[in-house]
């Protein structure tokens, strides 16, 4: 692995850091990052009720507020320095095809918030985009080669949630080109890792192949169940990575108002990650293949020539170290929810 970069920031640990989404998976992963870092002012928000957020940072203020209302965007971001939108209405492959609608109408979220954060003079503005806003017809074979930013046109995103993303993006353009609001974007690439969801249907596919072998192993079944014929490619990328790469590319007065990719460029079929699940859980499982199963583009993977010419660095924790963390707190999940205990769910 490459060291650590520095990050070149220019706040101070008073500056109130605003961070949406951040009951949810990796808002609360870059919640707990600019905490431990020393921030002593971030304001968390997300519309789930408390009670519900995946992490609760201790010191830190939590909102519960639904940021696609205009007002509450205005009250989210008052007085912030820097605003980070990680709030969406998002799931994996079975959650975006099913629900286009909910996966549009986040647009609400960013339009608010980008507006609001230009109006309270905020320092600069963090999008969280996707690698579901590339050109679909890019990604049509499992060897498809990896994809760089210019990818995304000519247009033909996944329908609904990709379309979202793209628009969204556009707007963090413009908002700098004319408003001068300093916005910086990410698309990120199938991001995994602790404290994610793993189960009730907006799961990701590691979290689901974890939580399907710790299940066979419980009730002492032989089979799992695979969406399509496993022949799929994607990249996945650490969580940790992740927050890091958000962190630097937030800092990063080359990257104003340019999309660039934040993912692992290692890729891998569905088939090969569940053998390495198999192999971490200790089990071999027959596999039963569900070829009606949502299943997504063919093949899906993060050309990072961009990233690492800007940033010299680009996500490097290898999968099978990411995946036995992965493993290990789904499986905790799992048992703690067995015996009657609180655990992260949608
Ligand atoms: P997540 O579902 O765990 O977190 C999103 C959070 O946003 C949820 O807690 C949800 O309650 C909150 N939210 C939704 N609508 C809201 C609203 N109107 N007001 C306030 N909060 C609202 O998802 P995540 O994986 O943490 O994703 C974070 C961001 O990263 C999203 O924008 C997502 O589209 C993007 N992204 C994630 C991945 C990935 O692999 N996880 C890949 C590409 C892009």
């Amino acid at each position: 692995m490459t060291a650590r970069p520095r990050v070149e920031r220019d706040t101070n640990q008073d500056d109130l850091l605003v961070i949406t989404g951040a009951g949810g998976f990796i808002g609360g992963a870059l919640t707990r990052h600019f905490h431990d870092l020393g921030y002593r002012r971030i304001r968390a928000i997300d519309r789930k009720p408390l009670p519900e957020w995946y992490q609760r940072v201790p010191g830190v203020e939590c909102v519960s507020l639904d940021v696609s209302e205009k007002q509450n965007a205005i009250r989210a971001v008052e007085g912030a320095v820097e605003v980070y939108n990680l709030a969406a209405d998002m799931g994996g492959m079975g959650f975006i095809e099913r629900f286009r609608v909910e996966c549009l109408r986040s647009i609400l979220i960013n339009t608010h918030m980008i507006d609001a954060a230009w109006r309270a003079g905020a320092r600069r503005y963090f999008f969280s985009s996707s690698a579901c806003a590339y050109n679909t017809d890019l990604q049509k074979d499992p060897k498809a080669r990896a994809l760089k930013e210019s990818d995304a046109y000519p247009a033909m995103a996944e329908r609904g949630y990709g379309w979202e993303k793209l628009m969204s993006e556009m707007f963090c353009q413009e908002y700098w080109a004319e408003r001068g609001l300093e916005t910086h974007i990410a698309r990120f690439h199938n991001i995994y890792g602790p404290h994610g969801t793993w189960f009730g249907g907006r799961e990701k596919a590691p979290a689901a192949i974890c939580r399907k072998v710790v299940e066979a192993k419980d009730f002492g079944s032989s089979e799992i169940e695979i969406w399509g014929d496993g022949t799929q490619t994607r990249s996945f990328c650490y969580i940790e990575d992740c927050v890091l790469g958000i962190d630097l590319i937030m800092h990063e007065p080359k990257l104003i108002a340019t999309p660039i990719n934040l993912g692992s460029s290692d890729l891998i079929s569905i088939n090969d990650l569940v053998t390495m699940v198999e192999e971490i859980g200790g089990v071999k499982l027959h596999r039963k293949y569900d070829p009606d199963a949502p299943k997504g583009v063919a093949g899906r993977n993060s050309d990072n020539t961009f990233i690492k010419s800007v940033l010299h660095w680009a996500p490097d924790t290898p999968l099978r170290v990411g995946m036995e963390k992965t493993y290990a707190w789904i499986a905790q999940q799992y048992a703690d929810r067995k015996a009657g205990k609180k655990v992260v769910r949608d």
